[in-house]
């Protein structure tokens, strides 16, 4: 599908609602959040509707990648901050609101309150060698599709 009339982000694509656009060709596109966690905060999304990470075909996400140091080094320059978030939430379980593949960039600034949660656990004896098996598994059963 390559748009989906209900989508707020393919709406902003075909203009229907305005956005502070920063970027766009064939097939990306990148404007900024509307409600941002940091001042700057972008969106970079595909042209092509597609809900999850996992739906986008490799050309596209490798198109969609090839702008990530770019748009970051805009971060870099336009904002003055010397680092960023890149944040993609894949599913409502993880927070993602809007249906439509996006990467999130946010400005970081010293003591700007947005903190960084990021409890390490650890793996009980044989439980990591048991979830390497099962991403093994996994894998092949993808073949090659992800990594093409
Ligand atoms: P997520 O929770 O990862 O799905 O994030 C969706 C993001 O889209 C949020 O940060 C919103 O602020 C942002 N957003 C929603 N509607 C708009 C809009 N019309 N223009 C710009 N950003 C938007
Ligand atoms: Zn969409």
């Amino acid at each position: 599908m390559s748009a989906d009339p209900n989508c707020i982000f393919c709406k902003i694509i075909a203009g229907q609602i305005p956005a502070s656009v920063v970027h766009q060709d064939e097939h990306s596109f990148a404007f900024m959040d509307i409600a941002p966690l940091s001042e700057g905060h972008l969106l970079l999304i595909p042209k092509l509707h597609c809900e999850r990470l996992a739906d986008l075909p490799p050309e596209l996400a490798a198109e969609l990648s090839r702008q990530i140091p770019r748009i970051g080094q805009a971060v870099l320059n336009a904002m003055e901050v010397d680092g960023f978030n890149v944040l993609v939430n894949d599913g409502e379980v993880a927070g993602q609101l809007v249906k439509h593949v996006h990467f999130h960039f946010i400005p970081r600034r010293p003591k700007d309150g947005l903190g960084y949660r990021w409890h390490a656990g650890e793996y009980a004896e044989g439980r990591r060698d048991q979830l390497q098996a099962r991403y093994q598994k996994a894998m092949k059963g993808l073949g090659s599709r992800v990594t093409d």
